[in-house]
């Protein structure tokens, strides 16, 4: 079971220790982990070879490592004797087509789910031969093999349709969703993890928000939560007995519906030396209570997406927040006794322009002005289209790039830390989250290049000159048209045979709405 990066980011995604952990409390699998920089002793034979992959740019490391396994690169290379290559996590969900032509199998959605019906069939199917194995598997809800699969473009080069190439294997495949009311939390406490000694709960999953351009909230739905009695407080009492660094997960943790409960149970005696800290909250649901619970359990600041200063793009991507709101979760932080407050903005999104940007810096030079003592943060990215979000159809703007700068150079002087996303990676990020399957041989590329923009470039041109050449007269699907181009409602889209949680016409209505 491979993650695609250093054993220090891979052991601290609670996806891959999932996994890792399902796999491995099994009787009948036998399995070990392999990250960039470590792995467990692998075995002289290997059945199957699996990857999390959550983050596009980790995207050619994948290649890498089925070639440093000598495993073949493409699945339609690989013989008997080579294992079945399989890939779940966020990226692969969302829109797995550039990664396609490498993975023979890949599972849509929770691995709770998926992971035991895919082993146990496996089981089942031994002595088959491997075609055989990956025609039955695709029959299972959430099972997608590539390979079965077939793309049409016109002379445009346009993709006009993906069909599956024979009638025995379902046209459509459906994500897969876990709806018991426990949710995960780790199984390995390390030094070693990019958040030293922590242990990891997540507490819901999904968002009920509905922003825009969210992927963790329109790609997980429903919003789940794990049960407070039977969930949450035995999994946190499990952490707590190892390690005092307890971190609450998921996309939108204080909208558990006993989020209440929850602090009052964590302000008991007993914990006053446990160091807890929490993903982004949402600032409505920010109060002096909480953020005074949280100061005495050791935490320091708390993480707010206001994603823009501007209430006409707070509007336009579903924020439902005001200022007044913002202004009182700052206050709160403050008074509550936490020292830092981080907060979360994106530029480049539809229609924004100069004055939304001005807005944006306004508003945090107010919020530190009004808050003396309150160290701020201001992390900013370029919006990317995820796949299966209202605004999968928006492009990436040109703009972003001065206005990233144009934030940095504005707040820094206030006092204020900008950490801006390289707006390079966003491009790529954007290419990697609209391409459909021709993109595989730049990704093959790249990873023996830079994994940076030009990096990008360079490996893009160099595959459309080998195309030009070749006699198969295949293309690659246009640069500037998937990173940066609105696309039609109509356009037939590179995920239209995966079925994510929200029909299409349902993504319009909200993408409309806005
Ligand atoms: S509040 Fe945050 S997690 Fe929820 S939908 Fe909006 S951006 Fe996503």
């Amino acid at each position: 079971m491979a993650f695609p990066n250093t054993y220090s980011i891979g052991i601290t995604s609670l996806g891959f220790q999932i996994i890792w952990a399902t796999l491995a409390q099994r009787r009948d699998v036998d399995v070990r982990r392999l990250f960039t920089d470590q792995q467990d002793k692998l075995h002289r034979t290997i059945d199957l070879f699996g990857f999390s992959l959550s983050w596009e740019l980790d995207g050619p490391v994948l290649v890498n490592l089925l070639e440093n396994n000598k495993i073949p690169i493409w699945s339609k290379e690989r013989t008997e004797k080579d294992p079945i290559v399989f890939g779940g996590g966020q990226v692969l969900t969302a829109n797995p087509e550039p990664f396609a032509p490498f993975l023979d199998v890949i599972l849509l959605g929770d691995g709770e789910n998926l992971l035991p019906i895919f082993i146990e069939t496996l089981h089942e199917l031994q002595g088959l031969s491997r075609n055989k194995k990956l025609t039955i598997l695709s029959k299972h809800p959430g099972i997608y093999v590539p390979i079965l699969y077939e793309p049409q473009y016109n002379s445009n080069n346009k993709l006009i349709a993906i069909q599956s190439i024979s009638s025995e294997i379902p046209q459509q495949v459906t994500k897969q969703t876990w709806k018991q009311n426990t949710l995960s939390h780790s199984t390995v406490i390390t030094p070693e993890s990019a958040w030293p000694g922590i242990h990891m709960v997540e507490v819901v999953r999904s968002c009920p928000e509905l922003c825009r351009f969210c992927l963790a909230s329109y790609l997980n739905l429903p919003f789940r939560n794990s049960d407070l009695d039977t969930g949450l407080i035995p999994a946190i009492e499990k952490g707590f007995a190892i390690t005092k660094r307890i971190g609450l997960l998921g996309a939108s943790i204080t909208q558990h519906p006993d989020f209440d409960e929850l602090l009052n149970w964590l302000s008991q005696d007993g914990f006053e030396d446990m160091r807890l800290s929490l993903s982004s909250v949402r600032a409505t649901t920010v109060n002096k209570k909480m953020t005074n619970i949280l100061a005495r359990r050791n935490c320091k600041s708390i993480t707010i997406a206001i994603e823009s200063g501007s209430e006409k793009i707070r509007d336009l991507v579903n924020k439902k927040l005001t200022e007044e709101e913002i202004y009182s979760a700052a206050r709160y932080a403050h008074e509550g006794g936490l020292t830092r407050l981080k907060l979360y903005g994106m530029v480049g999104l539809p229609t924004e322009a100069e004055e939304d940007i001005e807005l944006t810096t306004d508003l945090l030079i107010k919020l530190k002005r009004k808050n003396p003592g309150l160290k701020f943060s201001f992390g900013v990215s370029t919006f990317v289209p995820k796949a299966h979000t209202p605004f999968q159809w928006f492009g990436v703007r040109n703009e972003a790039k001065k206005r990233l700068q144009k934030i940095g150079k504005k707040l820094k002087p206030q006092g204020i830390e900008v950490r801006a996303e390289s707006y390079g990676w966003s491009i790529i990020q954007a290419l990697i989250s609209r391409s459909d399957r021709r993109l595989a041989p730049v990704i093959e590329l790249i990873r023996k290049s830079d994994n940076t923009l030009g990096g990008w470039k360079k490996a893009y041109k160099a595959i459309q000159e080998k195309n030009k050449l070749s006699s198969l007269n295949s293309q690659l699907p246009d640069w500037e048209d998937i990173v940066h181009q609105q696309w039609e409602y109509n356009r037939v889209l590179p995920w239209m045979h995966l079925n994510g949680p929200v029909k299409v016409e349902q993504l319009i209505k909200h993408q409309q709405m806005s």
